[in-house]
């Protein structure tokens, strides 16, 4: 039965006199348009009413890549939840589709039989995943076939996730090669899938990038093991009951458990249609926003066309809803959308990508400038006519967009050194970049956010990064503008940027920085990672984000006392081996100091072959990897090696590398290789905030590199060592600084082990040695831990041997699973993604 849902009973209402706005469509657009129309303070004019026919809030789809990928949770890209509906008096009706617009009775049709009064209408209805007309792809009933997907909604993607970790799931193909395709064989690959890429365009991404720009994203795509087939057309999908396979046209076929569709959008226009409102390629607007069918009824999002163009990017939609909201309002009626300039900046799979304007020359005079460098992924294209940037196509290396977009935008004068648009040649410093740029420039293109939204939002008293990027969203889209967004923060608040209080904290979910953290769970006795949650979380939240920096510490603090829950430890920590990216592990048996014997070797040797290991390595800290072993291979492989975790994979201790030394070597002057063997034998396992790798040299010839380790020791003349902490040679490349000069070993090791314990209680979660010294300071490190001023030495000293007496070595968990499912695979194992063989 249809009720009248907004009509108010008089005899027991006063009567509401504000105009009824109702908005069809909770996306993204329509919800931004409510906030911009509250942001006017207008909210007391209306009544507002939003249909949405998902059962949730509204949420940023932009993030749902992340949600497939694992990298953020679905809670965590919710942009307004439903409380936020009721603080702001907004009737949602979250799950209720609008089947039927009477725009003569001015009455909107749900779903669920409502019939709701308007004044103003709005249709932001978005757009679908279009589905070819591809055989086999739906049932005798039109559901799609079991292993079919699109990629369009967060239950399309918790479906997804669902399906892709299904032990029995090996193999996924993804029908499009545009961004969207991209990235779900991305998401997928991260659920241990091996994904192909089926293409019918002759390049990737052809609607943003030429040939050229298409072939090195192929190559950067394929370099991430993500098999690409180009000019490739799907003609049926192969299953009865579920996906078997795809049939392609002129190609092979591909075997694969599922298949994602994402071969475009269309919008959503059906109830437009059906209610009579013009509707060509999507309902048409003019500059208003308005249909051009009724003055109260308005269009925004990819459900528009607006004088003949549809946008499937959200930056013109947030245009379009600043002037719908001026409108509406009348807060500026000559508010008018004139189009968007499309400029695109993306983190698409992982390789950032920026497209703008047209994607070649197309006169006679355009000047077209191309680098291109496939080897690093890297592709620069600018066209240029007239002496204006008409289009730009940059791949790998973004550090340039910022002015590009500028120029594109609005017709900048351009550099005679041409060149000088592609790299920062004698580069301005970021301040003067920052300062330069203009105030309407979109510095965040995910959530709309020019340099003006940031420059007001700091002046308007908020200090910090943190406080800008919630306040504004900038950064909280695909995150490839958080530099440009810090930078002009900092550049606004001219120096006084206030550092964010989670900043300090130890981990976001528990509001606490480590030292008080630390007392607390002593003075509680709070021995797992749940209990922590319940006695310090706001309102005893569990925060997924949180738990391993919260394990560590406790295992930290704990020793043996800790209680273990498995769920709180990332995959490595949890099976002892290290994921690699095809899904299968790798796993290093111990060699104190990098020593072995013939029989370790000879073992090592029969498990490789017994086990058909494909991989058989020497780390760059001298060990041996055994690469390519299947999950639940595991405890098999560690029975049969009989040697204990040689400690390759979690945030702890790892290995310490070693020189020959004096015994064999004509230079050295210290027995390095024993020192080396040592400390391994001592700190073996201990965990710590990051991992921690460290090396002992028999001479200053460093040739066990001993200056770039977390902790590195050098023998020197006269039986002497120097302890050196902080180096690194990773991504982050430093010198470590010279703690002490000590008389013998045994004073190297304590000294070892005491920076080892001080760091550990003091460390933030994940910041290694290279972060942590600086930021103490080294001279206050040489009072602590060498001249004992604040006289913790001998409590250092202790609870570091604390943690040593806890040793146990955790392959021997492999004969006594500590969960039952520790070792079951829930990764592709039949047909291995071969670690290549060399
Ligand atoms: C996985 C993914 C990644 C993306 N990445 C990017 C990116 O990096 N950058 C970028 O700029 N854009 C990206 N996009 C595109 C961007 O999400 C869209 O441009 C944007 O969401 C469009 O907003 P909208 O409000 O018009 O439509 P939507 O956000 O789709 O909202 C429309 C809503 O209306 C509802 N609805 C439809 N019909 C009815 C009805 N009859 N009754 C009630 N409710 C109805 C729908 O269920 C939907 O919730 C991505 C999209 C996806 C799916
Ligand atoms: S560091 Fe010195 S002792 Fe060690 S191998 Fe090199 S030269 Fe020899």
């Amino acid at each position: 039965m249809t009720t009248l849902q907004e009509r108010p009973d008089t005899d027991t209402e006063p009567l509401d006199t504000r105009r009824r706005l109702v908005v069809i469509g909770n996306g993204m657009a329509g919800a931004r348009t409510v906030e911009e129309i509250l942001e006017r303070g207008e909210a007391l004019q209306f009544r507002i009413t939003m249909f949405g026919d998902e059962p949730y809030g509204n949420y940023n789809r932009i993030m749902l890549s992340h949600v497939l990928s694992g990298e953020e949770t679905d809670a965590d890209i919710f942009l307004n939840t439903l409380p936020w509906y009721e603080e702001n008096q907004i009737t949602l009706h979250a799950g209720v589709r609008v089947t039927r617009v009477d725009r003569f009775a001015k009455i909107v049709y749900g779903s669920d039989g409502s019939a709701t009064d308007y004044d103003t209408l709005i249709f932001a209805t978005g757009s679908y995943s279009f589905m070819p007309a591809i055989e086999g792809l739906r049932t005798d009933d039109g559901e799609l076939l079991p292993g079919v997907f699109a990629f369009r909604t967060i239950d399309d993607t918790r479906r997804m996730v669902e399906y892709a970790q299904h032990d029995e799931h090996r193999r996924a193909v993804v029908i499009g090669g545009g961004l969207l395709g991209l990235e779900a064989a991305r998401g997928l690959q991260t659920h241990g899938l091996v994904v192909d890429v089926v293409h019918a365009g002759a390049h990737l991404m052809n609607a943003q990038m030429g040939p050229q720009g298409g072939d090195i994203l192929r190559q950067s795509v394929e370099k991430l093991g993500i098999e690409v087939h180009l000019k490739a057309r799907t003609t049926a999908i192969i299953g009865e009951d579920r996906v078997r396979g795809v049939w392609l046209l002129d190609h092979p076929q591909l075997e694969c458990d599922m298949v994602v569709v994402a071969a475009g959008i269309r919008p959503n226009v059906d109830v437009a249609l059906t209610s009579g409102f013009t509707v060509e390629r999507a309902i048409v607007v003019d500059d208003y926003m308005r249909t051009v069918d009724d003055p109260d009824v308005y269009a925004v999002g990819e459900c528009v066309q607006h004088r003949g163009e549809v946008y499937g990017l959200v930056a013109p939609l947030w245009e379009q809803a600043v002037v719908l909201a001026d409108q509406i309002t009348g807060v500026d009626t000559s508010s008018a959308y004139l189009g968007s300039r499309t400029a695109t900046k993306l983190k698409v799979a992982g390789v950032e990508v920026a497209s703008m304007g047209v994607l070649g020359p197309e006169r006679e005079g355009d000047e077209h400038i191309v680098f291109s460098e496939p080897t690093k992924g890297i592709y620069k294209s600018i066209v240029i006519r007239d002496d204006k940037l008409v289009g730009a196509t940059v791949l790998g290396d973004t550090s340039k967009v910022a002015f590009l977009m500028q120029a594109f935008d609005r017709g900048l004068p351009l550099p005679d050194e041409r060149v000088e648009m592609m790299f920062n040649l004698g580069s301005p410093t970021a301040e003067v970049g920052a300062a330069e740029l203009a105030d309407d420039a979109q510095v965040c293109n995910c959530n709309g956010v020019t340099k003006g939204h940031l420059v007001a939002c700091v002046e308007s008293g908020v200090k910090s990064v943190a406080g800008v990027m919630d306040k504004t969203r900038a950064g909280k889209g695909c995150g490839s503008c958080k530099t440009m967004v810090c930078q002009i923060v900092e550049w606004a608040a001219g120096g006084a940027v206030v550092e964010d209080p989670s900043a300090n904290w130890y981990v976001p979910g528990v509001p606490m920085d480590k030292p008080a953290l630390m007392v607390a769970i002593r003075e509680q006795g709070l021995r797992s990672v749940s209990s922590v949650f319940a006695a310090l979380a706001p309102e005893g939240a569990e925060d997924a984000k949180s738990k391993m920096g919260l394990a560590s510490l406790l295992k930290m603090m704990w020793a043996d006392q800790y209680i273990d829950e498995k769920d709180a430890k990332f995959i490595n920590d949890r099976v002892h081996a290290n994921i690699q990216k095809d899904g299968t592990f790798s796993v290093v048996p111990q060699m104190k100091g990098g020593v072995t014997t013939p029989d370790q070797l000879r073992r090592i040797a029969d498990v490789a072959e017994k086990w058909n290991i494909p991989l058989v390595k020497l780390t760059g800290g001298q060990r041996i990897d055994l690469l390519g072993v299947r999950k639940e291979d595991l405890p098999k492989v560690w029975a049969d090696l009989d040697m204990p975790s040689g400690y390759a994979y979690g945030k702890s201790f790892r290995t310490v590398k070693t020189c020959v030394g004096k015994d064999f070597c004509r230079f050295g002057v210290g027995d390095s290789t024993q020192l080396g063997i040592d400390i391994e034998s001592r700190f073996q396992g201990i965990e710590s905030p990051a991992k921690l790798k460290l090396a002992v040299s028999g001479c200053p010839r460093n040739c066990a590199e001993s200056l770039v380790k977390d902790i590195g020791i050098v023998a020197i003349e006269g039986g002497r060592w120097e302890v050196y902490i902080g180096g690194a040679a990773g991504a982050h490349i430093r010198k470590g600084d010279l703690l002490a000069t000590v008389d013998d070993p045994e004073t190297a090791k304590t000294l070892t082990g005491r920076f080892m314990q001080y760091y550990r209680e003091n460390a933030k979660w994940l910041e290694r040695t290279y972060a942590f010294v600086p930021r103490v300071g080294l001279d206050f490190l040489k009072e602590v831990i060498v001249q004992d001023s604040l006289g913790i030495a001998a409590d250092l000293d202790a609870r570091i041997q604390e943690a040593v007496d806890a040793y146990s070595d955790p392959w021997k968990e492999g004969a006594a699973p500590a969960t039952p499912g520790q070792f079951r695979s829930s990764l592709p194992l039949e047909v291995l993604p071969q670690v290549p063989v060399r």
